[in-house]
């Protein structure tokens, strides 16, 4: 096992994130997670092992004020930062059709999506700095491909992965950064108890993955991982589609 590293999480409490502080955890890693949702963070902190490795804040990544004291208590309280996952985000790509589309909806997704990332960057660079620190930003494979009445999530992604690639450059050597985009990940199981539901899928939803099957956020995590170690430490500027080939498979509909 590598030696322990303090990591900083967004959107933890729930679907990636949380699978991602899990496998931090179980990995050997102090992890903080930040969250909007209290009900959420509870739940986190019953279901996620290692509760003496584990910090929890509340804090809205789109607020430069909550983000900057959420990275400072991280530090003061494990006294470093290896690396920050911005992955909170306003999961549901469908806002409805774009001549509907609200300003204030549209500034919604890239707030959390897109703007919480520059925060994370702007204010987390200097505590991972000093340690050879690694982002790893949360895209979606919606940053290359669509459907209907999704721009304002797409926009948000595709923002992700060209913001990945100039952080890298300007915040290289230093620190590096490196973009996910994950296909369809099935987050049902790792919802706050309100929220939880076991979806079955049904065969045409396997069969359009080369892979065979739909994600889980355990296919998140341990690229996260390996993202924020060492051993990916000539791998900057990136964007890595995780989604079991959807997206390279052609579909003609009959
Ligand atoms: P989720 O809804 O299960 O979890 C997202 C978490 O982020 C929630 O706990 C929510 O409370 C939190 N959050 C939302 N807004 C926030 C804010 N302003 N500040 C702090 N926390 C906030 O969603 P998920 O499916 O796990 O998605 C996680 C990330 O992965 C998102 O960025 C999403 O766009 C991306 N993604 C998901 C999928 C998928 O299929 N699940 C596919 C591609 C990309």
């Amino acid at each position: 096992m590598t030696s322990p590293c303090t990591y900083y999480v967004t959107g933890g409490a729930q679907g990636i994130g949380l699978g991602i502080a899990h496998t931090l955890l179980t990995e050997g890693h102090r992890v903080v997670i930040t969250d909007i949702d209290g009900e959420a963070l509870d739940a986190a902190a019953q279901r996620l092992p290692h509760p003496s490795q584990l910090l929890i804040l509340t804090a809205d990544v789109s607020d430069e004020a909550q983000v900057m004291a959420s990275l400072e208590k991280s530090v003061t309280h494990f006294g470093r930062l290896d690396g920050i996952v911005h992955n909170a985000g306003i999961a549901d790509p469908f806002h409805g059709p774009v001549e509907q589309l609200s300003l204030e909806t549209w500034q919604a997704y890239l707030n959390t999506n897109l703007t919480g990332a520059f925060l994370c960057a702007k204010h987390g660079a200097a505590y991972l700095r000093p340690h050879g620190g690694s982002m790893v930003l949360m895209a979606s494979s919606r940053a290359i491909q669509s459907e209907p009445d999704t721009e304002a999530y797409a926009a948000s992604k595709g923002g992700i992965v060209a913001l990945t690639h100039a952080l890298a450059v300007s915040l290289g050597p230093d620190v590096r950064v490196n973009a996910i985009s994950p296909g369809w990940i099935e987050v049902g199981d790792w919802q706050k108890p309100s929220r939880q539901q076991s979806v079955e899928h049904r065969d045409i939803d396997r069969e359009q993955h080369p892979a065979g099957r739909v994600g889980t956020p355990e296919d998140i995590a341990s690229l996260t991982h390996f993202l924020l170690s060492k051993e990916s430490g000539f791998i900057t500027g990136q964007n890595f589609v995780v989604d079991g080939g959807m997206t390279r498979k052609m579909i003609y509909a009959e």
